[in-house]
């Protein structure tokens, strides 16, 4: 299984990544907990990523690109994997193509979390109390809810396209978000409301 996993910061990418990644036996690969790792170790890459990220801005995208190729080539990652917050740019989106067409591998499913906006500030909000983010300040959120807009809201069109999108109300309880998906994924019908 290779799936992406997109939404806006605060969607609950990171919380449905590693519940999906259990459930269906492949890793989480999540580009912000790799930068942030990187930044707490004070590496050259979190050096290079550290002022995108404290802005709330994208790192660039060759950084991005060349960390995403290396992860996807390590050997826990040959039969699958989960993304969670790659791709966010169209380059990404190409660079992706590329590593998958390389190794013989497509895409199995987008899944799009939504969840509307007021829920998300409130939400990233209450975790600058509980993690203590650099980048969850409510200037610093409401920036980067403008970033996914201009720069990755676009790429859900374009894998509307392909017909990969699974989109999910990612509003209710986590466990209910995580049986929706997983229900969609192995082809249940979507619930009507
Ligand atoms: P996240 O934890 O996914 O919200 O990511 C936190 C921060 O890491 C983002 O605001 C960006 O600065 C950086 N980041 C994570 N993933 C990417 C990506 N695919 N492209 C560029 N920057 C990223």
């Amino acid at each position: 299984m290779r799936l992406l996993l997109m939404g806006p910061p605060g969607a609950g990418k990171g919380t449905q990544a590693s519940r999906l990644a259990e459930t269906l036996g492949v890793p989480a690969i999540s580009t912000g907990d790799i930068f942030r790792t990187e930044v707490a170790a004070r590496s050259p890459l979190g050096r290079q990523a550290q002022r995108f990220m404290t802005a709330g801005e994208y790192v660039p995208d060759e950084v991005t690109n060349e960390m995403v190729r290396g992860r996807l080539n390590e050997a826990d990652a040959a039969e699958g994997w989960l993304l969670d917050g790659y791709p966010r740019t169209l380059d990404q989106v190409g660079v992706l193509d590329d590593v998958l067409s390389a190794s013989g591998h497509r895409l199995d499913a987008v899944v799009v979390l939504s969840v509307d906006e007021d829920e998300l500030v409130r939400r990233l909000t209450e975790r600058a109390v509980t993690e203590g983010r650099a980048d969850d300040s409510e200037a610093v959120i409401r920036h980067r809810q403008q970033v996914y807009r201009e720069q990755t809201a676009p790429l859900v069109e374009v894998y509307e396209k392909r017909s990969l999108l699974t989109l999910v109300n990612g509003s209710g309880p986590v466990r209910e978000v995580t049986d929706q998906i997983v229900g969609l994924l192995h082809g249940d019908a979507p619930a009507r409301s």
